[in-house]
């Protein structure tokens, strides 16, 4: 039995006051969620140690961070390593999101640098891959994913792996109300996990992969079923507690 996790992306959004009363709110709820899924939010840096605080010893939601440094410490100013994350403490940091990728230059090469420090800090990855509309357009999606997959996860070792949360976004489908059908999804989903598959084997059967791209209540049941979907990276939707929720208990 895979894990089923529902992650929100908060992105740059809310202050601190708001972020920690979607948290309280979330948490209210909590108790209605299927069993065995978990739920993880990903606040902007400086929300971490309040809502930390907010979630105190509970499993979930789980706390993640929306990036961290491709280096341990020292003169980087303005970053935030992973160890510090850590410290906070965060469970999960998201690596790879497009944004970062797209507005920041993020390479496969730093990303694969970040990776390592995260798992050196006993953090789990949620690496995200995806294509942009015009590979999809020219039936390149495969190759992108399977570039961004072997140059980052595939380079890791077996008990790095292990901690890895994948999230397939296709870039097309971002923040843009376009939602990859329930078939492209898990095409896709089964793609990655035989890709995985041939450097980690059976491993790869436990890899979580989430689904990412204008999921919302409305579409998660349908998205969800399918076999190699094991849950949702949600952006906007995650900024609306009973949004949120609703997808997080859309699993069958
Ligand atoms: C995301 O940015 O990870 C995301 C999936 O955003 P949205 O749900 O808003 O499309």
């Amino acid at each position: 039995m895979r894990e089923k996790i529902v992650a929100g992306n908060w992105k740059m959004n809310t202050s601190i006051r708001e972020g920690k009363q979607l948290v309280l709110d979330i948490i209210d709820r909590i108790g209605k969620l299927p069993s065995g899924v978990t739920l993880i939010v990903a606040p902007p840096f400086t929300h971490l140690c309040p809502v930390a605080r907010l979630i105190g010893d509970r499993k979930t939601p789980g706390l993640a961070a929306q990036n961290c440094a491709d280096k341990e410490s020292g003169a980087f100013t303005g970053e935030v390593s992973a160890s510090m994350l850590a410290s906070v403490p965060c469970g999960y940091v998201i690596l790879g999101h497009s944004e970062r990728r797209a507005y920041y230059g993020e390479t496969n090469e730093i990303l694969l640098e970040k990776i390592k420090l995260v798992l050196a800090s006993g953090l789990r990855p949620v690496f995200c891959v995806g294509e942009i509309l015009e590979e999809r357009e020219s039936n390149m999606h495969f190759q992108v994913v399977s570039s961004q997959l072997r140059e980052v996860l595939c380079q890791l070792e077996p008990a790095g792996f292990a901690q890895v949360i994948v999230a397939y976004e296709p870039v097309w489908a971002i923040g843009t109300g376009k939602t990859a059908t329930s078939e492209q999804a898990q095409e896709m989903h089964a793609f990655i996990r035989s890709f995985l598959a041939e450097t980690f084997g059976e491993q790869a059967e436990s890899t979580p992969i989430l689904y990412g791209g204008s999921c919302k209540p409305s579409n998660a049941a349908d998205i969800f079923s399918q076999p190699d979907v094991d849950g949702g990276l949600i952006g906007g939707a995650s900024l609306k507690a009973d949004d949120f929720l609703a997808i997080a208990g859309s699993f069958a």
